[in-house]
């Protein structure tokens, strides 16, 4: 096994750095190349289905079949144009990563020859052999059938010579088994919502639409290291491994220049992105040795998410290429950061006005406030089901362990729009009216400006304000965000609804308009003050004062998803239409099974690391210890002389014992856990016990690594995977 490890050192030294090709040199000449967007609809479809089909994604109507059948047509004429052959249906089931069929264009026809076809129907509607998917037991009651049906609103694209058609993934009876189909009915659940809010504000508001800019950060290593890592290869992350000497305390990377290599393939990706028409906008280093980020331009959020989900999924294929492998995982390396996906979002209206941008007006403030104040009061209304939204068992490393926002659920607004709540919230004179016009209300705090470029920066936040957006930044590094984005705008929807209600009501008795939602947001500001914190979210103290707020603090996954389930969620799934109690059950399911599993799979790796590399490599250097002291012995030399090698293998055997009773103990633990047949009751069980053992084995062979010959170590050390490029 330590061949591995010097073979891939020696591979690392000689690597060279491919040539990156650019298409041009100015990205607005490939930009979106490899996409069928409206320019290339227009070119290959007839005017009038042209217009017939943009209005029907526009407006959301159901797409007519003989349409779909000029649509399917022109786009593999496209395709064909572009040297492909083959078309599926592209979908993102509940694995978390996306899932693809392909089929060929070609079908013999009655003469023995051949045609490219490409029906409509195909266009429309698949059915993969994908009973091996996730369902949470929706399918194993019905017929084990699922459906991928087209979304006309994510544009169909060119990747690996294979025209891909976004789609949602449904199961015979119409429940969702994927992340995207959830996901469009929270974006319409928010659209409806909060376009009748608008209606106070603006008539000419027919739509709004929620957009979101993901920063994606990431780890790399060299290819060759990595394979010489099974728990590195199997798990993602390195179950052992002691810190480097050298790690992240001189802040040397962050922003700091590019390695090569890197930025080779960091050029690389981006191309190949920005041909599939991903804005890809800004790359840096981050905080730790090894990680990185690049993040796109915010865009409509179905976009912006299928967007991620095809980056991660190139940012792979892409590094093969040279000879790195990207890690997605949210905690690869214990000791120093891991990464995160923040998730910035916002409202803006078909007439192009974010809804989360402060006015010039007082008329303008009121309708930010209204989506500001109506935001915070729905993620105090739900932080625990916004908390359930980013659980994950790799997630769980990286919550709380001082470098990522802790599993408590906060605002930051930021001093300046903090004093402007306040101010509302304790002024007494709100309702001072102007003569001349009694509908204009005199008492909004004028919003400075200047906030946009001023806004506070707390990275300790979880959801943060960030001046004309808010910034979601628990979501972990390999998490599909539809997730989360799919439980924020149905919880806004919700609340929008919700405050229009009361607003009506006050209207009705005889309130002015401005008067009355002033009225609801000043009750608003009252009952989700506690949600709000502008401190160190990373501090002790901020967890003691959450306690005393009553706000949650939801360490780790499997109870963190009850909130997935609980009734005041049933509630919102089933008001907002988002989730059927079926679905949000089977959901909840498919998570608890995802992390005992994931771990189960970690403690096996654990188990076979430590039982056939780490053990036999220290015995290995415990006999040449041994033989050592048996040759001083033997031409004559006393105990004095040997009292470091007697050291050494009292130390090595302390060592190998506790990590051979506990691997042992761990195997009991984890038989004990696979006989409970509850999921939660397993994944708890997993969690508290299976995982316990985690620990305390990675402690001892750490320390193993620091007392075993270098040249017998079998596992790439940490200083090599971080360093070595
Ligand atoms: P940071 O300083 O946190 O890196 P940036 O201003 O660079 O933030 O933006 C981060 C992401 O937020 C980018 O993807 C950007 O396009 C996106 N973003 C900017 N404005 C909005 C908005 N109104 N809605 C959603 N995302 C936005
Ligand atoms: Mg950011």
């Amino acid at each position: 096994m330590s061949i591995f490890r010097f073979k891939a050192l020696e591979t690392v030294l000689t690597r060279t750095i491919p040539e990156v090709k650019r298409p041009s040199s100015k990205i607005s000449d490939y930009f979106g190349a490899n996409v069928f967007d409206k320019y290339k609809m227009q070119e290959y479809l007839p005017k009038d289905t042209y217009k017939t089909l943009l209005n029907s994604i526009e407006s959301g109507t159901p797409i007519e079949r003989e349409i779909a059948e000029h649509v399917s047509s022109a786009m593999k004429a496209w395709a064909m144009s572009k040297g492909v052959t083959h078309y599926t249906h592209w979908f993102q089931p509940l694995t978390g990563t996306t899932a693809e069929k392909h089929d060929s264009f070609f079908e013999p026809d009655s003469d023995g020859r051949a045609i490219e076809k490409f029906a409509g129907s195909a266009l429309v509607q698949q059915e993969p052999d994908a009973s091996s998917f996730p369902n949470g037991g929706i399918r194993s009651t019905f017929e084990a059938r699922g459906y991928t049906a087209w979304d006309p609103s994510s544009p169909a694209f060119i990747f690996n010579k294979t025209l891909c058609i976004p789609t949602v993934f449904v199961s015979y009876t119409g429940e969702a088994l994927d992340y995207k189909a959830p996901l469009l009915k929270a974006i319409a659940a928010v659209d409806k919502a909060a376009t009748e809010v608008c209606q106070y504000f603006d008539k000419s508001v027919e739509k709004v639409t929620a957009s979101l800019g993901i920063e994606q950060e990431y780890f790399l290593v060299d290819l060759a290291l990595f394979n010489a890592r099974p728990d590195l290869a199997i798990t993602g992350r390195a179950l052992f491994g002691h810190a480097s000497a050298k790690g992240q305390q001189l802040e040397d990377h962050y922003f700091g220049s590019i390695p090569e290599r890197v930025y080779a393939y960091m050029q690389d990706f981006e191309t190949e992105a920005l041909l599939l028409g991903i804005p890809l906008k800004t790359r840096h280093n981050e905080v730790a040795p090894s990680q990185f980020e690049c993040a796109p331009i915010y865009e409509e959020i179905n976009l912006a998410i299928d967007h991620n989900q095809l980056l991660m999924d190139l940012m792979d294929k892409v590094a093969k290429r040279h000879n790195f492998k990207v890690l997605l995982h949210e905690k690869p390396y214990a000791g120093i950061n891991g990464s995160g996906k923040h998730n910035n979002w916002s409202l803006i209206t078909n007439t192009g006005k974010n809804l989360l941008s402060p006015g010039k007006t007082p008329k303008n403030n009121l309708m930010f406030l209204t989506f500001f104040v109506n935001t915070i009061k729905a993620v105090h209304e739900h932080a625990d089901l916004l908390r359930a939204s980013i659980a994950s068992v790799s997630n769980d490393h990286r919550l709380g362990a001082n470098e990522a926002p802790p599993a408590i659920i906060s605002i930051f607004l930021g001093a300046q729009l903090n004093d402007v709540l306040d101010e509302i919230e304790s002024s007494r004179a709100i309702f001072k009216k102007v003569k001349e016009d009694p509908n204009l209300w005199f008492g909004i705090p004028k919003i400075p400006q200047i906030l946009l470029d001023n806004t506070d920066r707390n990275r300790t936040s979880p959801f943060a304000f960030t001046g004309n957006k808010f910034e979601l930044r628990a979501v972990g590094s390999s998490a599909n965000s539809a997730n989360p984005m799919t439980i924020l705008n149905t919880i806004v929807a919700d609340q929008l609804t919700k405050f229009k209600v009361e607003v009506d009501k006050l209207i009705k008795k005889g309130d002015k308009k401005d008067v009355a939602i002033l009225t609801v947001i000043k009750k608003y500001i009252k009952e989700s003050k506690d949600i709000r914190f502008e401190g160190n979210g990373y501090s002790d103290e901020w967890a003691a004062e959450a306690e005393k707020r009553g706000l949650s603090n939801i360490k780790t996954t499997p109870k963190a998803l009850d909130a997935l389930v609980s009734e005041k969620t049933e509630k919102v799934f089933e008001d907002t239409g988002v989730f059927s109690k079926r679905e949000s059950h089977a959901r909840h399911e498919i998570l608890l099974e995802d992390y005992f599993k994931k771990l189960q799979i970690e403690a096996r790796v654990i188990g076979d690391l430590v039982t056939n590399v780490v053990i036999p490599a220290a015995i290995k250097y415990q006999t040449e210890v041994i033989e050592n002291i048996k040759g001083l012995k033997e031409i004559g030399y006393g105990p004095e002389f040997y009292q470091a090698q007697t050291y050494i293998i009292e130390e090595l055997s302390a060592h190998l014992n506790f990590i051979k009773t506990n691997v042992q103990d761990m195997v009991e633990a984890r038989k004990v856990a696979n006989k409970i047949e509850d999921a939660r009751e397993k994944a708890i069980a997993y969690d508290e016990t299976v995982k316990s053992f985690f620990e305390p084995i990675r402690y001892h062979v750490d320390k193993l690594e620091l007392l075993v010959d270098d040249n017998i170590w079998p596992l790439p050390k940490f200083r090599e995977l971080l360093f070595a490029k």
